[in-house]
């Protein structure tokens, strides 16, 4: 199936199960504003709990906050965020759509290591074993002539975007004759700079309202709380702040579903250090975001890192984690070395002190800063994205099953009592209402029992049990598994110890000791 396909199969069946529906939907949807579901905020809430988790639970120097989304005006004049969060916005005067013009650039670059890609799996598939890929690489004169144009590509582009050169990105756009997927043409505006925060007003005007926004980033909350938390929390150096909260970007072009909304949430964590230890605390949290995502089961090789070349204006090193979605390995997280800019500006534009007097040093200094920054949307939708199968059974059936890791599925347990009479349902109810103190368990009776396997298969449910006559006397239920639709029998007073270690989140957190 082509992946395009497999991305709008998965964006239906997110609404068709109550995970994702487009918002105000009855009024036809508001364009990249998306509301989760039933299932969906389980979902959400699962992998805000393993984030919290891993960062409160296992560092004894992190602690979290929840700091307003209103802030006061001078913070984002501070942060730079008034002059300098803009994206360069390009149109297409047939089509009248916009566009990033960078992002425009950066799936040209793309299409030439696809390009690239499609000549080594040709050479694969005419060699076979014998196929030497490093060296077909190095020497094809394909592939180098392709290579070659990336290269070029990339290298100007990045100059372009380093200078701050909107003419030259355009100039860029018509070199590569890079034509709107809407109309086909080249008929393209000059580039332009697009602020994207959100603004609203604070107070009656009577009173003299002021101009604030919504926060495009949670991180300002933090580093505006810094001197509090240090102080009431006696931290020492180094330590951490986390933070899960909404945030609001006025996005050029909203596309792929959740993976970019005007409206998201993100989970960010600040991390202070010394001066000069920043980069070594870099490699450290790169490497622990990475074990966070791999502990999920995805397979390593879904995941790869993106350093950045162009640095934003307030970092000395920044790398994405990159998932494989059906659209192409995209950013889910980002992990910046802030240095002290942050606090540097609230320093000079709020004219309080910020500073911390390190004990083992005897010095007063700004602290550096590592930023660990991921959406919870982008996550969800890489989990979806990974967990979506449609599997070919024996006798010719499919069935759609959400393979999502035990520990983030919205439901734990479905309850089943095999007919709806007999004293069935009560007794699936008896040992429901046992259950549902240790984790997230759903009752169902109606239909027969393979359509109602089929409807927990489709929202990931790790675990069924049926309730049938023999359960009556022997206390005894069938377990099934999800994954590999296995059955078992088992007792009911077994049934908590066997499933409730399995869908914990404490299950995760332990494979990132
Ligand atoms: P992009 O380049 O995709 O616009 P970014 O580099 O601007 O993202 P950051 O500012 O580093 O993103 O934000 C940190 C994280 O917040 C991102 O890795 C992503 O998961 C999430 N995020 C950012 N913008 C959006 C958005 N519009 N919708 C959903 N998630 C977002």
């Amino acid at each position: 199936m082509a992946q395009e396909d497999t991305f709008k199969k998965i964006v239906s069946h997110c609404k068709e199960y109550g995970f994702v529906f487009p918002s105000s939907d009855i009024y036809d949807g508001l364009a990249a504003v998306y509301d989760y579901g039933q299932n969906g905020v389980e979902l959400k809430n699962n992998i805000k709990q393993y984030w919290w988790q891993s960062m409160v639970l296992l560092h004894e120097n992190i602690v979290g906050i929840d700091s307003a989304i209103f802030m006061h005006p001078t913070i984002w004049k501070a942060s730079g965020h008034v002059d300098a969060f803009n994206d360069p916005l390009i149109d297409n005067r047939d089509s009248k759509k916009r566009y990033r013009a960078d992002v425009l650039i950066e799936d040209q670059i793309a299409k030439y290591d696809e390009k690239i890609d499609k000549e080594v799996a040709k050479a694969h598939k005419r060699f076979g074993d014998s196929f030497d890929e490093a060296l077909f690489r190095q020497t094809n004169p394909r592939v180098l002539e392709h290579v070659a144009k990336r290269d070029a590509l990339h290298a100007r582009f990045e100059k372009a975007l380093n200078d701050n050169d909107l003419q030259e990105l355009k100039q860029i756009i018509l070199d590569e004759e890079i034509v709107c997927p809407i109309s086909g043409t080249r008929n393209w505006t000059d580039v332009r700079q697009f602020n994207l925060m959100f603004k609203t007003e604070m107070g009656s005007t009577a009173d003299g309202a002021s101009t604030i926004f919504l926060r495009p980033e949670t991180a300002q909350g933090i580093f505006v709380n810094y001197l509090n938390v240090q102080k009431t929390g006696r931290m020492k150096i180094p330590f951490g702040i986390a933070q899960i909260g909404k945030a609001f970007r006025n996005e050029i072009v909203a596309r792929q579903f959740i993976f970019r909304m005007r409206e998201f949430e993100q989970m960010e964590m600040q991390f202070f250090v010394r001066p000069g230890t920043e980069l070594d605390w870099f490699a450290k949290w790169k490497e622990t975001r990475m074990a966070w995502h791999q502990a999920l089961g995805f397979g390593a090789e879904n995941y790869r890192f993106h350093d950045h070349e162009k640095l934003a204006h307030y970092a000395n090193a920044a790398s994405d984690i990159e998932f494989r979605m059906p659209f192409g390995f995209k950013e889910v997280e980002g992990i910046h070395s802030r240095t002290n800019f942050d606090l540097s500006q609230h320093e000079k534009f709020s004219g309080r002190k910020i500073k911390y007097f390190d004990p083992e040093t005897n010095e007063s200094y700004t602290p550096y800063v590592i930023e660990t920054s991921i959406g919870v949307d982008r996550m969800f939708l890489s989990v979806m994205c990974h967990a979506y199968q449609e599997e070919q059974l024996e006798g010719g059936e499919t069935r759609v099953v959400l393979r999502l890791p035990a520990a983030l599925a919205p439901v734990k347990l479905a309850v089943l009592p095999l007919v709806r009479k007999d004293g069935l349902p009560e007794k699936a109810r008896e040992i429901m209402d046992d259950l549902k103190f240790h984790f997230n368990c759903k009752y169902e009776e109606k239909d027969a029992i393979g359509k109602r396997y089929r409807r927990q298969d489709a929202i990931g449910t790790p675990y069924c049990i049926t309730i049938d006559h023999d359960t009556l006397t022997d206390n005894c239920v069938t377990l099934r598994d999800r994954d590999t639709m296995q059955q078992q029998r088992v007792k009911i007073s077994d049934l908590r110890s066997l499933i409730e270690d399995k869908v914990s989140i404490t299950s995760l957190l332990k494979k990132l000791q």
